[in-house]
């Protein structure tokens, strides 16, 4: 836990404070200092063509390996970032990252001309005007084509359509870039922004896709999900897809593109080059043999 001693330590915080606010603060300095040094990691979760089993693009999950503690969960770490007003500069650095790799990947044939990558952008970072601006000038500078790109954000950024927010959104779109709505019906906003906002697509959120099978009702919302986004012509993606069972059903509900452990979680660059290669299954038939051996 703390380092005890030395001046300026969380020691400090001891008598007065809860533990679970030290433990706060604690995490806000060491995120402060991780975003300087080389603590801080993008892993990448194949999107998934559930007919082929190919990667159509990636989703760019960042990953904190703090020096004492080790792995700390982006659930847990980025809402302290939003609350402590790091999350502009740690979605920068993310966004940066994520535009550097996808460009070597492009470069050296790992990925395909369509590939994509989805990147989370969090609803305070749209607040900001010149967002748009921002993304533009990176993607010159990176050559990645707007169409190779997705931003992911939840339901609470379309909940006004007038705000500076809006702006940023209809501004991202001009740009060309695919627009999706995140953990899609767990937010409470209702419907009508799907035709007020230039969204592109939606993730139907894994606690839909963990039912299916056991839960009719469940499976009810994904399919009425499905119909919805089809009239809309909105892509449509599974998060969290864990099994076969549930991979077939959501086939059978017309769903195309699947993320989840049944194909792979998030991994290192390297490894995802190697398991996902546009070469496909020559290339993880070939990791496959390497590792039995033969
Ligand atoms: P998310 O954007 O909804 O990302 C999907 C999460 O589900 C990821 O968790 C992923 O590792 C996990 N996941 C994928 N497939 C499966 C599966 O089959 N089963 C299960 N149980 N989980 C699966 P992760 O990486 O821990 O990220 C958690 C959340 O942190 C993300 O949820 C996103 O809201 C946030 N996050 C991650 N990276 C960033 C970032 O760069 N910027 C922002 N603003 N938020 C981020
Ligand atoms: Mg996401
Ligand atoms: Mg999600
Ligand atoms: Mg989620």
């Amino acid at each position: 836990q703390a380092k005890s001693g030395g001046p300026g330590n969380t020691t400090i915080f001891d008598v007065s404070m809860h533990d679970e606010v030290r433990e706060r603060i604690e995490l806000e300095v060491a995120l402060r200092r991780a975003l300087g040094d080389n603590d801080l990691w993008v892993a990448y979760q194949p999107l998934i063509d559930i007919e082929t089993g190919r990667a159509i693009g990636a989703e760019a999950l960042v990953r904190w390996t703090h020096p004492e503690r080790g792995p700390i969960s982006p659930a847990e770490f980025v809402p302290i970032a939003e609350d402590a007003g790091l999350i502009g500069m740690l979605g920068d650095w993310v966004r940066q990252e994520a535009l550097r790799q996808l460009s070597a990947w492009r470069a050296d044939g790992t990925v395909d001309d369509d590939f994509y990558l989805s990147i989370n952008v969090s609803a305070k970072q749209l607040t900001e005007p010149n967002f748009p601006l921002v993304v533009s000038a990176e993607l010159l500078e990176f050559k990645v084509p707007p169409r190779c790109v997705a931003l992911e954000m939840t339901e609470s950024v379309m909940v006004d359509n007038t705000g500076t927010s809006a702006r940023t959104v209809f501004e991202l779109r001009e740009l060309g870039v695919k627009l999706l709505i995140d953990d899609f019906g767990t937010g409470f906003s209702g419907l009508g922004y799907l035709r007020r906002f230039p969204v592109t697509g939606v993730k139907i959120d894994r606690s839909f896709v963990i039912g299916l099978g056991a839960d009719e009702e469940a499976g009810e919302i994904v399919r009425a999900i499905v119909a919805m986004s089809q009239a809309l012509r909105l892509s449509v993606i599974a998060e969290g897809v864990e099994t076969r069972p549930q991979r077939d059903t959501l086939a059978s509900f017309g769903v195309t593109i699947g993320q989840g452990w049944l194909w792979g979680p998030a991994v290192a660059p390297a490894d995802f080059a190697t398991a996902w290669h546009a070469g496909g299954a020559a290339a993880q038939i070939a990791a496959a043999q390497i590792a039995a051996g033969q």
